[in-house]
């Protein structure tokens, strides 16, 4: 009979640790002994508070958060935070560097320009964003008010070795939806962090934020109190109704981090994932690698046959023997294999031998 679960190589939502997909099904009806299912819990009850607060300490453990930080649970996804972060932060007339590394970065660079100016300290569009951009490469402007970057980039699969440095007193802005606690991370160089829950942490509909306090003093105009972040600070990010469940889930997620060993353990596996199968493709004669080596992603492999044809007959092969949704965005082309915390190393095993088995009959 089929496996109940299929290895799930989704850029997002993606898959989640089968634990928690337990254990989230368990409280559906009652949480705990309550005898009141986790979604039908008030947000202001004891049992949720528990929650909200238990992921807010986890978080602070897991990923080291220095003190004079926020740890905030917000909404609208990654793409609100694109609006949301120049409408507090860049003033009329000041300007904001971004690093245009992806589709990403130039959809947040898109919503900053509402604001103020847009300096594009660097761009690998020429490139199909192909790779990130070395330091060398990168010009600021002369008085930026933060710096913007996507530490991994989706759909072309790259990702930042490591953060950039922000000149002067500007602060490091970074949108980690496909990165975030994937490896360790060091948030003291950032004044701001944020991340749609749903590739590493939980379900679509919660955002996370990690925010340096003193930078609320430098809100530059009056914004609606849903996209001011002092009120989800002021607030406990309990201002209005919070996706509860997704921060239910995500508590979960990060309990099962903590028990995998941390950020440095799920780093190490992700590295290995990963290696595994760029070292595959490097050796293959019919599958090549589309990111430039330094930029690889850890996250999302993006790969091609450089043929149409082959890519949608490789699909075709892989998702009939239960490898799904391992077709690359359209602007890229050929196939994107997403291997986040979730996702289990036997299922990189398994899409290696399905390539081996499909590279012998196809020949390059
Ligand atoms: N930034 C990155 C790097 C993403 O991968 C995505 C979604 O895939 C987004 C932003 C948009 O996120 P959301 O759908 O949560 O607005």
């Amino acid at each position: 009979s089929a496996p109940l679960r299929h290895y799930n190589f989704s850029a997002g939502p993606a898959v989640l640790p089968e634990s928690v997909l337990e254990e989230a099904g368990r409280n559906l009806m009652s949480l705990g002994d309550t005898g009141v299912g986790i979604m039908e819990h008030s947000h202001r009850g004891k049992p949720f508070v528990a929650i909200i607060e238990r992921a807010e300490a986890l978080i602070r453990k897991i990923a080291n958060v220095p003190d004079g930080y926020s740890v905030l649970f917000l909404q609208g996804g990654a793409s609100l935070q694109f609006a949301m972060c120049p409408m507090n932060f860049l003033p009329d007339g000041g300007t904001a560097d971004y690093l245009m590394t992806g589709s990403w970065s130039k959809k947040a660079g898109k919503e900053a320009k509402l604001f103020g100016k847009v300096h594009t300290a660097c761009s690998s569009e020429a490139t199909n964003f192909d790779r990130i951009p070395s330091p060398a490469e990168t010009t600021y402007s002369d008085d930026p008010a933060y710096v913007h970057f996507t530490s991994n980039n989706t759909i072309f699969g790259t990702q930042f070795p490591t953060e950039p440095t922000p000149p002067g007193d500007a602060f490091l802005v970074c949108d980690a939806s496909s990165d975030i606690f994937s490896r360790p991370v060091d948030v003291s160089k950032y004044g701001l962090l944020y991340a749609g829950a749903q590739k590493n942490l939980g379900p679509s509909g919660v955002t996370l934020a990690i925010l340096r306090n003193d930078l609320l003093e430098r809100k530059c105009r009056e914004v609606p109190a849903m996209l001011d972040y002092k009120t989800y600070v002021e607030g406990q990010s309990l201002y209005n109704t919070p996706p509860t469940f997704g921060i239910y889930v995500l508590m979960l997620v990060l309990e099962w981090i903590e028990k995998e060993g941390g950020l440095s353990a799920i780093g190490e596996r992700n590295e290995a994932k990963a290696t595994k199968l760029y070292d595959y493709l490097d050796s293959s004669k019919l599958f090549k690698p589309t990111a430039a080596k330094g930029s690889r992603s850890l996250m999302n492999v993006c790969f091609v046959t450089g043929n149409e044809e082959t890519d949608a007959a490789f699909i075709k092969y892989a998702d009939e023997r239960g490898l799904k949704t391992l077709k690359g965005h359209r602007s890229v082309g050929g196939m994107r294999a997403s291997l986040y915390n979730a996702f289990p190393p036997a299922g990189v095993d398994k899409l290696i031998e399905a390539m081996q088995e499909f590279e012998s009959t196809h020949a390059a």
